[in-house]
């Protein structure tokens, strides 16, 4: 595969178990010898999305998605072979030598630029975390976490840093490291002193504050929340500007981090998710730093914004239900009902947990313990009820006109449900309520589609498999890529001259001529990085299937079968040659001698046992 050598890739390949890594972004189910789930491929109920921890491979039987752990990891993060192997290498600790090539600059070129981009935020990180738990000038960071309850061994788990109050000490390091003023400016570490002129003089983006690395879902830096210190805003306004006094201040959009794709803090907790199928959402990452430190594991954070719908998909894959923590205040409702959408339209169940007035999840945790959180969690109101409730509230519903504003208002809310059964629910709640029939409430719904044809995670259109061969073609595929015994007949035989003649046997040329062994995994993974996906979508449902037990006799009568038809191919088409006008003597004569010769071949091979007709 171009630059990574073959046996690098098999050797990432054996490190990697297919069921770890998948498991790692969403839970697996056993199924007799295999693992099976929701496919996150495509839209569906029942899971048809498998996983074989034998053959290290992966294959949906619904839209036909399938492959190595490398294709995995390809279609899951859109990502190109070489980053998925990169990826999967550093998982385990496996350093990857490319041999440089010619083509494609283009591409290498992104690569390179997001590696550096990578290494540039790993090593900020690490320096930042230096000066937050060294630096002299950090003392009052480091006191103010103290004082937040955030001690040492907290601030290491989660890689904390601090920006000195300065304009340029990240800049003169990052110079001094090597890297570029384009790069740093990409990273969005630095910032235009003048953002129209990309000439004007460059300064630190985040000073005096408290850095929260965000990270993917795989543990990589990708970006940096900066927090101010309290007590840097007692200093008044006076020459800062907008961005200075701003409490949180995030990296920009860069090229590694999209900021409606990330949740804060989902590398840590996305175990605990899926044992919890349930997601605590609080706005901060103080909060939720303070809830995975209290032992309340199945947190995440959008990043201080209302869910997207990306976010919303994300949580799902992990998840059912979700319990968003906010103030009881009129901008935490807001805050919710913001984000409502999105994790509707996912289907998922979600709950409100209001907090005290004046508390926020890391204050409650740190005043009332663990076991009283989860108390709380647990007796977290249903989102619907919590909303009915505040609106009947609000409104005067003795009038006629109030009541119908209302009723309209909730059913707008209603409308976004987009599980008929939650939504029937609903109906019921909110009519009894407003003490009107379902029925008439249900007019008030408006029968628009919940989900657009644009939000059918178009990120996910893939290559499906291609119409596999015909079927002796793949039953030879079948043996050739299982069983050792049959392959080895089959490479003991003129394979490569019979199967030119064969349509659509290319695909079974490339199994034979491969190095893989049916019995190592690592090897088969390699052999489908060579294909393409709709190669290895194809090869990864023919390992998931049953092989017949007596491979050894079912290649030699499919493979008799392949001869068979090849021969009645060629003496038909010598049949319809000899036919034509205007063949010398000299033809006639050697077609006649040809034809003698395939029907003695024919007759030579017993009758065939497959159906290998063309
Ligand atoms: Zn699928």
């Amino acid at each position: 595969m171009g630059t990574i050598p073959s046996e690098t890739i098999e050797q990432i390949a054996a490190a990697n178990d297919i069921v770890e890594v998948i498991g790692s972004y969403f839970p697996l189910k056993r199924a007799g010898a295999n693992f099976k789930a929701l496919c996150p491929f495509h839209q569906e109920k029942t899971p048809s999305f498998m996983v074989s921890p034998s053959r290290q491979t992966f294959h949906c039987f619904g839209c036909g998605a399938g492959g190595s752990v490398f294709r995995f990891v390809m279609d899951y993060e859109h990502t190109d072979f070489p980053s998925a192997v990169r990826k999967l290498a550093a998982r385990v600790g496996i350093t990857v030598v490319e041999k440089s090539r010619g083509g494609a600059p283009e591409e290498d070129q992104q690569r390179e630029a997001r590696r550096l981009l990578l290494k540039l935020h790993a090593e900020a990180a690490e320096r930042f975390h230096n000066n937050l738990l060294k630096a002299q000038f950090a003392g009052p960071a480091r006191d103010y976490l103290e004082q937040r309850g955030i001690n040492r061994q907290i601030i290491k788990n989660w890689q904390l840093g601090f920006a000195p109050d300065s304009w340029d000490a990240l800049l003169k390091w990052a110079l001094d490291r090597g890297y570029t003023r384009p790069q740093l400016l990409q990273s969005g570490l630095v910032k235009l002193r003048d953002e129209s002129d990309t000439r004007s003089e460059i300064y630190d983006r985040f000073r005096g504050r408290i850095m929260f690395p965000i990270h993917n879902d795989v543990g990589e830096v990708i970006a940096f929340s900066g927090r101010l210190l309290p007590v840097r805003r007692s200093l008044g306004e006076g020459g800062k500007n907008e961005e200075g006094i701003a409490k949180y201040l995030n990296s920009p959009e860069t090229p590694l981090f999209r900021k409606g794709n990330v949740l804060f803090g989902l590398h840590k907790s996305k175990r605990p998710l899926i044992e919890a199928n349930c997601a605590i959402v609080c706005e901060g990452q103080i909060d939720l730093i303070s809830l995975f430190e209290a032992g309340i594991t199945n947190v995440v954070a959008p990043q201080g914004t209302a869910f997207t719908e990306n976010q919303a998909r994300i949580l799902k894959r992990y998840v059912d239900e979700v319990v968003l923590c906010f103030d009881s205040d009129a901008a935490g409702a807001k805050a919710a009902e913001h984000s409502l959408d999105a994790l509707l339209q996912n289907d998922l169940i979600v709950r409100v947990l209001e907090l005290p007035p004046g508390e926020d999840p890391d204050s409650l945790v740190r005043r009332e313990g663990k076991e009283k959180f989860e108390n709380r969690v647990a007796g977290a109101q249903d989102f619907f009820d919590y909303w009915i409730e505040r609106e009947m509230e609000a409104a005067d519903v003795s009038s006629l006109g109030a009541k119908l504003q209302l009723a309209r208002r909730l059913a707008e809310t209603v409308s976004r449900v987009r599980d008929p059964l939650m939504r029937g629910e609903v109906v019921n709640k909110a009519s009894a309520r407003l003490g009107v029939s379902p029925a008439d409430f249900g007019t008030l719904l408006s029968i628009k589609p919940a989900r657009t044809a644009s939000a059918e995670a178009p990120q996910f259109a893939r290559a499906q498999a291609a119409p596999g061969p015909r079927h002796d073609i793949a039953m030879l595929c079948l043996l050739a890529l299982r069983d050792e015994a049959a392959r080895n007949f089959l490479l003991a035989q003129n394979w490569r001259e019979i199967l030119e003649q064969v349509p659509d046997a290319e695909i079974l040329i490339r199994i034979l001529q491969s190095e893989l062994h049916p019995d190592d995994p690592a090897s088969l993974s390699a052999f489908m990085a060579s294909l393409s996906p709709a190669e290895e979508a194809l090869v990864s449902a023919w390992l998931l299937q049953k092989v017949p037990a007596d491979a050894e006799t079912m290649v030699e009568k499919w493979w008799l079968g392949i001869r068979h038809a090849v021969l009645r191919r060629r003496l038909a088409a010598a049949q319809n040659r000899i036919k034509l006008p205007e063949l010398s003597t000299g033809d006639i004569v050697n077609l006649q001698k040809q034809i003698l010769d395939l029907q003695e071949q024919l007759h030579e091979l017993s009758q065939p046992a497959g159906a290998a007709d063309n």
